[in-house]
């Protein structure tokens, strides 16, 4: 536990985030590994271990976590933003009936062909969100 505490506070340091306990405590949920999360799923996960960071802290450290590169912001849809611990370019499967956000690996998927960018422009990132239910 102590170890992981170590390498999230190391990994706060290297991106220029000082590691305050909020955080800390905060970094400890999403970047100790690989997973996504919403806002709410966070704070409830606070909640639930007794912490008592208000909304609004959690909001302000995953902005400032995305602004600094230590998360990366997935808006699975307009009103529903999802923070992923790879911030390195993949796609995901997102179910619509269950929230879930998976990754897929950028080698299991091909793209053979794509629009003519906007002039002056050049592409950046190509990143798929495969939309699934669950079959019933
Ligand atoms: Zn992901």
């Amino acid at each position: 536990m102590t170890d992981r505490r170590d390498e999230v506070e190391r990994q706060l340091r290297r991106h220029g985030v000082k590691p305050t306990p909020q955080r800390l405590e905060i970094g400890m949920l999403l970047l100790a590994e690989p997973c996504h999360m919403s806002a709410e799923q966070i704070i409830a996960h606070m909640r639930a271990s007794g912490s008592p960071v208000s909304k609004a802290t959690v909001y302000n450290t995953l902005n400032l976590f995305s602004r600094h590169g230590l998360l990366k912001e997935v808006a699975v849809h307009p009103s529903r933003l999802v923070y992923d611990s790879t911030t390195g370019i993949h796609h995901h499967f997102y179910n619509v009936d269950t929230g879930e956000l998976t990754d897929i690996d950028p080698g299991d998927i091909e793209l053979t062909r794509l629009p003519d960018l906007p002039p002056g422009t050049s592409a950046e990132s190509v990143e798929l969100i495969i939309r699934v239910r669950s079959r019933s």
